[in-house]
């Protein structure tokens, strides 16, 4: 088994890599950071999430694990005092994997040009630095709404948690195949009206975003922000594609969100 490490660069973490990687080639697994079957992150959620986007084109071949080094992350669930289990787990394989759903976002521009294509594990938002974005929503083909106001924060069930808890959406089970759309600051009068709730869509539904003014918009997935201009449309569903993560120890997703955001109990 080939395995590959990414660490968030503070000296805690960086010496928990070394840790890692002398232990697991003594049980003579093959560091390789070109095609890892098991990636292992250590430090917290946005390591993760950058490993993620760095081995996102082989999701079918690499399984992902974090560890954390700050506090409890959601992604980042192994906690270092675990390191000696988790060790013995790894190199014990095969290893069981759980698969995720991802949110699939395609922009087209206008005039016909090149359309981006990216995969997110948490969330897309869409904002503007020139005022209030405005959009017709269409879902599943269908007009839904104008939207006008400051965005919107399309997530997976397994982003539910971050970004989106923080816009008052609901937090949704990874193992529904969903996405989630939850308003930034709506503006609603007489002149302008939106849903108002988060909305959750099933696995064959579709959203689409036409802007109505020439804005640039500031589009990021997951940690990262892209920049465009003459956007023609901006489309959501789930992917085709699963992030898969090793499971060497169970964890409930709600025992997960409880120990976030309720009480932690653990150690
Ligand atoms: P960051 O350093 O600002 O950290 C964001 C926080 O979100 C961290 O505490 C991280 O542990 C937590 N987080 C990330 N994914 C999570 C998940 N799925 N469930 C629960 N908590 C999660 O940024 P970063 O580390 O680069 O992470 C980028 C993420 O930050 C984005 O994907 C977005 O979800 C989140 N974010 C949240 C808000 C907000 O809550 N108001 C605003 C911007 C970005």
């Amino acid at each position: 088994m080939k395995f590959a490490i990414l660490s968030k660069g503070d000296d805690k973490s960086n010496n928990l890599c070394a840790k890692i990687k002398s232990y697991l080639t003594e049980f003579e697994l093959e560091y390789n950071e070109e095609v890892p079957d098991l990636v292992i992150s250590v430090g917290g959620d946005g390591t993760l999430l950058e490993a993620f986007h760095q081995y996102v084109h082989r999701l079918d071949q690499t399984a992902f694990i974090g560890i954390h080094t700050g506090h409890l992350g959601f992604y980042a669930d192994w906690m270092p005092s675990e390191l000696e289990k988790l060790i013995i787990e790894i190199a014990k394989t095969p290893f069981q994997v759980v698969e995720y759903p991802l949110l699939e976002v395609i922009i087209r521009p206008k005039n016909g040009g090149e359309e981006s294509r990216y995969l997110a594990l948490n969330e897309c938002t869409i904002k503007t630095s020139e005022g209030s974005v405005v959009f017709d929503v269409e879902i599943k083909g269908d007009h839904f709404e104008t939207f006008r106001g400051d965005g919107l924060c399309i997530s997976t069930p397994s982003g539910s948690t971050a970004y989106n808890k923080a816009l008052g959406g609901a937090i949704l089970h990874p193992s529904l195949e969903a996405i989630q759309i939850a308003e930034m600051a709506s503006i609603n009068n007489r002149v302008f009206r939106t849903i108002g709730s988060p909305l959750i869509l099933p696995g064959h539904h579709t959203c689409l975003l036409k802007p109505l003014h020439d804005k640039s918009f500031m589009i990021t997935v997951d940690h990262i922000t892209h920049t465009y201009k003459d956007v023609k449309s901006i489309q959501f569903r789930v992917g085709k594609e699963k992030v898969r993560f090793a499971r060497f120890r169970p964890f409930p997703f709600w025992k997960r969100v409880r120990d976030s955001f309720v009480a932690d109990d653990r150690e």
